[in-house]
Protein backbone atom coordinates (compact mmCIF):
# COMPACT_ATOMS: atom_id res chain seq x y z
CA UNK A 1 0.00 0.00 0.00
CA UNK A 2 1.09 3.74 -0.73
CA UNK A 3 0.67 6.23 2.15
CA UNK A 4 -0.32 9.57 0.61
CA UNK A 5 -0.19 12.55 3.51
CA UNK A 6 -0.59 15.07 0.81
CA UNK A 7 -2.97 18.50 0.09
CA UNK A 8 -6.48 18.78 -1.30
CA UNK A 9 -7.40 21.74 -3.22
CA UNK A 10 -9.94 23.44 -5.36
CA UNK A 11 -8.56 25.11 -8.07
CA UNK A 12 -10.35 28.61 -9.39
CA UNK A 13 -8.88 29.14 -12.79
CA UNK A 14 -10.36 32.24 -14.05
CA UNK A 15 -8.92 33.50 -17.95
CA UNK A 16 -9.02 37.28 -18.30
CA UNK A 17 -7.62 39.77 -20.54
CA UNK A 18 -4.85 40.99 -18.34
CA UNK A 19 -3.47 40.48 -14.93
CA UNK A 20 -5.19 42.87 -12.43
CA UNK A 21 -3.14 45.68 -11.22
CA UNK A 22 -3.62 46.98 -8.01
CA UNK A 23 -6.84 48.75 -7.40
CA UNK A 24 -8.59 47.30 -10.55
CA UNK A 25 -11.56 45.18 -10.87
CA UNK A 26 -11.70 42.88 -13.61
CA UNK A 27 -14.40 40.75 -15.05
CA UNK A 28 -13.27 37.12 -16.30
CA UNK A 29 -13.70 36.11 -19.09
CA UNK A 30 -14.41 32.18 -18.10
CA UNK A 31 -13.74 30.42 -15.21
CA UNK A 32 -13.59 26.55 -14.29
CA UNK A 33 -13.29 24.82 -10.79
CA UNK A 34 -11.08 21.76 -10.33
CA UNK A 35 -9.12 19.40 -8.31
CA UNK A 36 -5.38 20.10 -7.43
CA UNK A 37 -2.85 20.84 -4.98
CA UNK A 38 0.13 18.22 -5.34
CA UNK A 39 -1.16 15.38 -2.93
CA UNK A 40 -4.09 15.02 -5.02
CA UNK A 41 -2.38 14.95 -8.27
CA UNK A 42 -0.19 12.24 -7.04
CA UNK A 43 -3.03 10.12 -5.33
CA UNK A 44 -4.89 10.56 -8.59
CA UNK A 45 -1.69 9.75 -10.64
CA UNK A 46 -0.96 6.44 -8.20
CA UNK A 47 -4.76 5.22 -8.29
CA UNK A 48 -4.78 5.95 -12.02
CA UNK A 49 -1.48 3.45 -12.28
CA UNK A 50 -3.46 1.13 -11.15
CA UNK A 51 -1.60 0.51 -7.32
CA UNK A 52 -3.39 1.24 -4.09
CA UNK A 53 -3.16 4.49 -2.75
CA UNK A 54 -4.66 5.57 0.60
CA UNK A 55 -5.19 9.52 1.09
CA UNK A 56 -4.29 11.34 4.28
CA UNK A 57 -5.32 14.62 4.26
CA UNK A 58 -7.90 17.49 5.76
CA UNK A 59 -11.58 18.92 3.65
CA UNK A 60 -13.58 21.42 5.20
CA UNK A 61 -17.46 21.17 4.42
CA UNK A 62 -16.89 22.94 1.46
CA UNK A 63 -14.81 20.66 -0.70
CA UNK A 64 -16.34 16.94 -0.15
CA UNK A 65 -17.04 17.20 -3.86
CA UNK A 66 -13.08 17.00 -3.98
CA UNK A 67 -13.57 13.85 -1.84
CA UNK A 68 -15.68 12.56 -4.64
CA UNK A 69 -13.55 13.31 -7.30
CA UNK A 70 -10.84 11.11 -5.40
CA UNK A 71 -12.78 7.95 -4.38
CA UNK A 72 -13.92 7.92 -8.76
CA UNK A 73 -10.36 7.92 -9.18
CA UNK A 74 -10.04 5.17 -7.28
CA UNK A 75 -7.94 6.99 -4.42
CA UNK A 76 -8.90 5.18 -0.75
CA UNK A 77 -9.86 8.59 1.27
CA UNK A 78 -10.99 6.62 4.65
CA UNK A 79 -8.29 8.53 6.00
CA UNK A 80 -9.31 12.54 4.60
CA UNK A 81 -11.08 14.39 7.37
CA UNK A 82 -13.35 17.09 7.16
CA UNK A 83 -12.69 20.07 9.86
CA UNK A 84 -13.83 23.00 10.20
CA UNK A 85 -13.21 26.56 7.91
CA UNK A 86 -11.85 26.37 4.55
CA UNK A 87 -10.47 23.61 2.10
CA UNK A 88 -7.44 24.25 0.82
CA UNK A 89 -7.76 26.43 -2.41
CA UNK A 90 -5.73 28.51 -4.90
CA UNK A 91 -6.85 31.26 -7.00
CA UNK A 92 -5.27 31.27 -10.39
CA UNK A 93 -5.78 33.75 -12.74
CA UNK A 94 -4.04 33.63 -16.38
CA UNK A 95 -3.62 36.09 -18.72
CA UNK A 96 -3.80 36.34 -22.61
CA UNK A 97 -0.12 35.16 -23.21
CA UNK A 98 -0.58 32.62 -20.72
CA UNK A 99 1.18 34.50 -18.33
CA UNK A 100 -0.18 33.59 -14.20
CA UNK A 101 -0.69 35.15 -10.84
CA UNK A 102 -1.65 32.85 -8.00
CA UNK A 103 -3.22 33.27 -4.73
CA UNK A 104 -3.29 29.27 -2.25
CA UNK A 105 -4.91 29.09 0.87
CA UNK A 106 -3.56 26.11 2.53
CA UNK A 107 -6.75 25.90 4.89
CA UNK A 108 -8.12 22.16 6.21
CA UNK A 109 -4.44 21.16 4.77
CA UNK A 110 -2.76 22.46 7.96
CA UNK A 111 -5.24 21.33 9.94
CA UNK A 112 -4.16 17.26 10.12
CA UNK A 113 -3.83 16.39 13.66
CA UNK A 114 -0.69 14.35 14.22
CA UNK A 115 -3.15 11.52 15.77
CA UNK A 116 -4.95 11.10 12.81
CA UNK A 117 -1.97 10.82 10.82
CA UNK A 118 -0.69 7.66 13.08
CA UNK A 119 -3.63 5.64 12.88
CA UNK A 120 -3.88 6.18 9.21
CA UNK A 121 -0.89 4.45 9.39
CA UNK A 122 -1.85 1.63 11.87
CA UNK A 123 -0.51 -1.64 10.48
CA UNK A 124 1.73 0.35 7.72
CA UNK A 125 4.89 -1.53 7.69
CA UNK A 126 8.04 -3.21 5.15
CA UNK A 127 6.64 -3.37 2.16
CA UNK A 128 4.99 -0.39 2.35
CA UNK A 129 5.84 3.32 1.09
CA UNK A 130 4.75 6.63 2.34
CA UNK A 131 4.56 9.90 0.34
CA UNK A 132 5.16 13.28 1.44
CA UNK A 133 5.31 17.12 -0.47
CA UNK A 134 5.21 20.80 1.03
CA UNK A 135 1.52 21.41 1.10
CA UNK A 136 1.03 20.03 4.66
CA UNK A 137 1.89 20.06 7.91
CA UNK A 138 3.50 17.40 9.78
CA UNK A 139 5.80 16.19 7.20
CA UNK A 140 8.71 15.38 9.93
CA UNK A 141 6.28 13.68 12.23
CA UNK A 142 4.92 11.57 9.68
CA UNK A 143 8.34 10.52 8.01
CA UNK A 144 10.11 9.67 10.92
CA UNK A 145 7.07 7.33 12.60
CA UNK A 146 7.04 6.00 9.04
CA UNK A 147 10.51 5.61 8.85
CA UNK A 148 10.35 3.85 12.22
CA UNK A 149 7.75 1.50 11.04
CA UNK A 150 9.47 0.36 8.21
CA UNK A 151 7.84 2.42 5.49
CA UNK A 152 9.91 3.65 2.12
CA UNK A 153 9.48 7.08 2.77
CA UNK A 154 9.48 9.38 -0.46
CA UNK A 155 9.31 13.41 -0.31
CA UNK A 156 8.24 15.09 -3.09
CA UNK A 157 10.01 18.47 -1.61
CA UNK A 158 7.67 20.91 -3.38
CA UNK A 159 6.64 23.78 -3.16
CA UNK A 160 10.24 24.21 -2.26
CA UNK A 161 11.16 25.70 1.52
CA UNK A 162 14.72 24.67 2.37
CA UNK A 163 13.99 24.93 6.02
CA UNK A 164 11.45 22.31 5.96
CA UNK A 165 13.48 20.09 3.70
CA UNK A 166 16.07 20.16 6.18
CA UNK A 167 14.13 18.66 9.35
CA UNK A 168 12.56 15.73 7.08
CA UNK A 169 15.73 14.99 5.18
CA UNK A 170 16.78 12.84 7.80
CA UNK A 171 13.76 10.24 7.33
CA UNK A 172 13.17 10.51 3.74
CA UNK A 173 14.55 7.87 1.62
CA UNK A 174 14.05 9.10 -1.97
CA UNK A 175 14.39 12.76 -1.87
CA UNK A 176 12.48 13.87 -5.43
CA UNK A 177 12.98 17.65 -6.94
CA UNK A 178 12.96 19.47 -10.62
CA UNK A 179 16.38 21.07 -11.32
CA UNK A 180 15.22 24.10 -9.81
CA UNK A 181 14.67 23.19 -6.83
CA UNK A 182 17.83 20.97 -6.88
CA UNK A 183 19.73 23.85 -7.42
CA UNK A 184 17.85 26.35 -4.62
CA UNK A 185 18.48 22.92 -1.91
CA UNK A 186 21.80 22.41 -2.88
CA UNK A 187 22.58 26.17 -2.82
CA UNK A 188 20.46 26.86 0.78
CA UNK A 189 22.40 23.76 2.35
CA UNK A 190 25.55 24.84 0.80
CA UNK A 191 26.22 21.33 -0.57
CA UNK A 192 26.65 19.14 -3.82
CA UNK A 193 23.95 16.66 -4.30
CA UNK A 194 25.77 13.84 -3.68
CA UNK A 195 26.58 15.28 -0.55
CA UNK A 196 22.80 15.26 0.69
CA UNK A 197 22.41 13.32 3.29
CA UNK A 198 19.92 11.21 1.86
CA UNK A 199 19.77 7.28 0.26
CA UNK A 200 18.40 8.48 -3.03
CA UNK A 201 17.65 11.38 -5.32
CA UNK A 202 15.71 11.73 -8.45
CA UNK A 203 16.19 14.85 -10.05
CA UNK A 204 13.30 15.69 -12.85
CA UNK A 205 14.67 17.78 -16.02
CA UNK A 206 11.65 18.66 -17.72
CA UNK A 207 11.56 17.26 -21.55
CA UNK A 208 15.35 15.80 -20.91
CA UNK A 209 13.92 13.19 -18.42
CA UNK A 210 15.01 12.90 -14.95
CA UNK A 211 18.25 11.29 -13.07
CA UNK A 212 18.12 9.06 -10.08
CA UNK A 213 21.54 9.84 -8.03
CA UNK A 214 22.12 6.65 -5.72
CA UNK A 215 23.77 8.83 -2.99
CA UNK A 216 24.46 5.52 -1.15
CA UNK A 217 26.66 4.32 -3.90
CA UNK A 218 27.47 6.91 -5.64
CA UNK A 219 26.41 5.98 -9.12
CA UNK A 220 23.54 7.68 -11.36
CA UNK A 221 20.69 6.53 -13.58
CA UNK A 222 19.56 8.82 -16.47
CA UNK A 223 16.39 7.77 -18.56
CA UNK A 224 15.30 10.29 -21.28
CA UNK A 225 12.16 12.17 -21.54
CA UNK A 226 9.60 10.65 -24.56
CA UNK A 227 9.40 13.15 -27.11
CA UNK A 228 5.94 14.75 -28.12
CA UNK A 229 4.00 17.83 -29.11
CA UNK A 230 3.63 19.78 -25.37
CA UNK A 231 0.19 21.40 -25.03
CA UNK A 232 0.09 21.55 -21.25
CA UNK A 233 3.00 20.88 -18.60
CA UNK A 234 0.42 21.35 -15.59
CA UNK A 235 1.22 18.52 -13.31
CA UNK A 236 4.01 16.99 -15.21
CA UNK A 237 5.99 16.27 -11.93
CA UNK A 238 3.01 15.37 -9.45
CA UNK A 239 2.24 12.39 -12.64
CA UNK A 240 5.62 11.46 -12.77
CA UNK A 241 6.51 11.01 -9.08
CA UNK A 242 2.82 9.05 -9.10
CA UNK A 243 4.18 6.65 -11.57
CA UNK A 244 7.47 6.43 -10.58
CA UNK A 245 6.32 5.71 -7.05
CA UNK A 246 3.22 3.29 -8.07
CA UNK A 247 6.25 1.32 -10.41
CA UNK A 248 9.14 0.83 -7.64
CA UNK A 249 6.23 -0.42 -5.41
CA UNK A 250 4.95 -2.91 -7.54
CA UNK A 251 8.74 -4.31 -7.80
CA UNK A 252 10.11 -2.48 -11.52
CA UNK A 253 13.65 -2.04 -11.27
CA UNK A 254 14.65 1.84 -10.87
CA UNK A 255 15.30 2.63 -14.55
CA UNK A 256 12.31 1.03 -15.76
CA UNK A 257 9.85 2.20 -12.91
CA UNK A 258 11.53 5.76 -14.78
CA UNK A 259 10.82 4.83 -18.28
CA UNK A 260 7.43 4.52 -17.09
CA UNK A 261 6.94 7.59 -15.35
CA UNK A 262 8.01 9.29 -18.18
CA UNK A 263 5.74 7.80 -20.68
CA UNK A 264 3.25 9.09 -18.38
CA UNK A 265 4.43 12.08 -17.77
CA UNK A 266 4.44 12.63 -21.28
CA UNK A 267 1.05 11.49 -21.97
CA UNK A 268 -0.29 14.34 -19.55
CA UNK A 269 1.88 16.98 -21.31
CA UNK A 270 0.01 16.41 -24.53
CA UNK A 271 -3.14 17.22 -22.80
CA UNK A 272 -5.11 20.74 -21.13
CA UNK A 273 -5.51 19.92 -17.28
CA UNK A 274 -4.07 18.07 -14.04
CA UNK A 275 -5.93 15.84 -12.11
CA UNK A 276 -8.46 14.97 -14.92
CA UNK A 277 -5.41 14.73 -17.41
CA UNK A 278 -3.42 12.31 -15.86
CA UNK A 279 -3.33 9.09 -17.86
CA UNK A 280 -4.12 5.63 -16.77
CA UNK A 281 -1.87 2.61 -16.56
CA UNK A 282 -3.73 1.38 -19.85
CA UNK A 283 -3.17 4.32 -21.79
CA UNK A 284 0.54 4.06 -20.03
CA UNK A 285 1.22 0.53 -21.72
CA UNK A 286 -0.17 1.44 -25.07
CA UNK A 287 2.42 4.65 -25.56
CA UNK A 288 4.91 2.07 -24.39
CA UNK A 289 3.90 -0.80 -26.90
P1 LIG B 1 5.35 20.68 -12.90
O1 LIG B 1 5.66 21.59 -11.74
O2 LIG B 1 5.04 21.40 -14.19
O3 LIG B 1 4.37 19.61 -12.59
P2 LIG B 1 8.06 19.77 -12.46
O4 LIG B 1 8.85 21.02 -12.60
O5 LIG B 1 7.83 19.23 -11.10
O6 LIG B 1 6.69 19.89 -13.25
P3 LIG B 1 9.43 18.59 -14.74
O7 LIG B 1 10.86 18.27 -14.55
O8 LIG B 1 9.09 19.81 -15.53
O9 LIG B 1 8.73 18.58 -13.30
O10 LIG B 1 8.69 17.36 -15.46
C1 LIG B 1 8.54 16.09 -14.84
C2 LIG B 1 8.67 15.01 -15.89
O11 LIG B 1 7.65 15.19 -16.89
C3 LIG B 1 9.99 15.02 -16.66
O12 LIG B 1 10.98 14.26 -15.96
C4 LIG B 1 9.60 14.39 -17.99
O13 LIG B 1 9.63 12.97 -17.91
C5 LIG B 1 8.14 14.84 -18.16
N1 LIG B 1 8.04 16.04 -19.02
C6 LIG B 1 7.95 17.32 -18.63
N2 LIG B 1 7.88 18.15 -19.69
C7 LIG B 1 7.92 17.37 -20.79
C8 LIG B 1 7.86 17.61 -22.19
N3 LIG B 1 7.78 18.85 -22.69
N4 LIG B 1 7.93 16.55 -23.03
C9 LIG B 1 8.01 15.29 -22.56
N5 LIG B 1 8.06 14.99 -21.24
C10 LIG B 1 8.01 16.00 -20.36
Amino acid sequence: MIYNLGSINADHLYRLEHLPAPGETLAAESYTLGLGGKGANQSVAIARSGAKVRHIGAIGADGRWMLERLEAAGVDCAHVCEVEGASGHAIITVDAGGENAIVIHAGANREIAESHVKQALDGAGAGDALILQNETGLQVEAARFAQEQGLFVIYSAAPFDAEATRAVLPFVSLLIVNEIEAAQLCSALGVTLGELEVENVLVTLGAKGAVWHDVARGHEIRVKGFPVEAVDTTGAGDTYTGYLVASLSEGLAVDEAMRVAAAAAALKVTRSGTADAIPTGAEVADFLS
